[in-house]
């Protein structure tokens, strides 16, 4: 039987601000559209006190950030990007152009198109989410976007120094210093000072994922990548201290992380419990960690190994993480996952600072439906197709109006028709 050791809050004061989240964003997306960068401004200024002479950082600006930023952190942005360039290239080279003759003289192909114009929204309201650039900015780069437009919020009044040199680095072509619905907003319609993309990536709060979800069909959208989660899986042997930090270390990003400890052993998520006491009282973003711990924590425990799986696949959380003696196991018995972290050698910090893989990943189950950010969302998968023979255009012709008229569909027929009288010499009775 499922045992709580600890549950999280009724959550439905918490459903009430998402409604009123759909509202402002509606109010902000209406006023950028009806007002352009006037309004995208005052918006700026109310919600970040952020109005300089341009949003847009010109190119002498950005070299003096950069010279301004530790070389450390330079070099270490120079080497977080190279995995993640590694492993989006891998990517991008596993997907294949090609074209099959499916029957004599008919050749059908597929492309992979790079999207024209990218807009990428690197967050920045609590933390400089740097990483953030080298997943939004340079996968859509090795995609090979061409023109690739970045925006990120102030650091509390100030340029956020680092970001701006990771979104540099990255490979940016436009750098806005814009936060928030309205960079989301701005992007997605076009101002006098904002180019419209025809794609927008990136994480956010839930301000800026419910701008991106009103703002799709205006222009693509990647994923609904709102605010993060955080999942373990443990058995007996796992280490509960490591258990603590790993959830702590998801609950800092905001007050609204759900984290949750799915085990098979009590004594593991009894002392789980009592080391994020420990831990909540000298961290420092504990003011932030737990509240979301308290709101949103939940310790579960499970009969056997396969229960605490399926109860870990029934989240489909963003992180899942496994700290069992046999993790690979979970390739298996768990599909419903962002991104999956396997073994006490991992963590899911790597994955949001440096390893490589992707960190823009779906939150609130949508990874039943998709995966995370990756050069594919960044390219068009298109297709062509020719047909050189005559005889085979006609056959398909002759198809082609059987098919259409089952459909009732007069217009498409005549063309098929056209096709099998030209080539095939067929009496066209109309
Ligand atoms: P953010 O940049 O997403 O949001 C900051 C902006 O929110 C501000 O610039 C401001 O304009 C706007 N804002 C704040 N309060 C507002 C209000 N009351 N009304 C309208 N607009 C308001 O930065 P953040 O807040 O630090 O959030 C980053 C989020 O990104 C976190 O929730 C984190 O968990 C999430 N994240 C998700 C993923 C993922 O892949 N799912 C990855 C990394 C980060």
């Amino acid at each position: 039987m499922v045992r709580r050791l600890k549950s999280k809050e009724d959550t439905s004061a918490k459903n009430a601000v998402n409604i009123d989240v759909s509202k402002i964003v509606k109010g902000v997306i209406d006023d950028i559209k009806a007002n352009g960068d006037a309004a995208v401004r005052q918006y700026s200024q109310q919600f970040d006190q952020w109005s300089p002479p341009s949003f847009k950082l010109s190119k002498q600006q950005i070299d003096e950030i950069i010279a301004s930023v530790d070389p450390q952190t330079v070099a270490d942005i120079r080497e977080v990007q190279q995995n993640v360039r590694r492993f989006a290239q891998a990517q991008k080279d596993s997907l294949r152009e090609f074209e099959l003759e499916i029957q004599p003289g008919v050749f059908l192909g597929q492309k992979n198109n790079p999207i024209a114009k990218v807009g990428c929204y690197i967050p920045g309201g609590r933390y400089p989410l740097l990483a953030s650039a080298h997943m939004t900015i340079l996968t859509a780069k090795v995609a090979g976007v061409p023109h690739v437009i970045g925006c990120t919020p102030p650091s509390a009044g100030e340029m956020p120094a680092a970001t701006i040199a990771a979104m540099h680095l990255a490979g940016a072509d436009e750098i806005h210093i814009l936060g928030g619905v309205q960079a989301i907003a701005a992007m997605a319609i076009g101002t006098e000072s904002i180019p419209r993309v025809d794609f927008l990536a990136g994480p956010g709060n839930a301000f800026v994922a419910e701008a991106k979800r009103q703002m799709f069909g205006q222009c693509g959208i990647d994923l609904f990548a709102g605010p993060t989660e955080v999942l373990i899986v443990a058995d007996e042997h796992a280490d509960p201290y490591m258990c603590a930090v790993d959830l702590l270390s998801q609950c800092e990003h905001g007050p609204d992380t759900p984290a949750q400890l799915i085990t098979n052993s009590e004594k593991v998520g009894q002392e789980t419990l009592r080391c994020i006491d420990e831990l909540l009282k000298v961290l420092p973003t504990a003011p932030v960690a737990s509240v979301s711990w308290k709101a949103f924590g939940e310790v579960i425990i499970g009969d056997s190994m396969d229960e605490v799986y399926q109860i870990a696949d029934d989240y489909a959380s963003e992180h899942v993480q496994i700290l069992t003696e046999t993790p690979r196991d979970a390739l298996k018995k768990m599909t419903n996952y962002g991104a999956i972290f396997l073994g006490k050698n991992t963590c899911v910090s790597y994955g949001d600072k440096c390893i490589g893989t992707n960190h823009v990943l779906p939150t609130r189950s949508a990874s039943r439906y998709t995966g995370g950010l990756w050069v594919g969302k960044f390219l068009r998968t298109q297709t062509y197709q020719e047909v050189r023979n005559d005889e085979a255009s006609g056959q398909l012709g002759r198809l082609c109006g059987r098919a259409a008229r089952a459909e009732k569909f007069e217009g498409h027929a005549r063309s098929g028709d056209l096709r099998a009288a030209r080539l095939l010499g067929d009496q066209v009775e109309w």
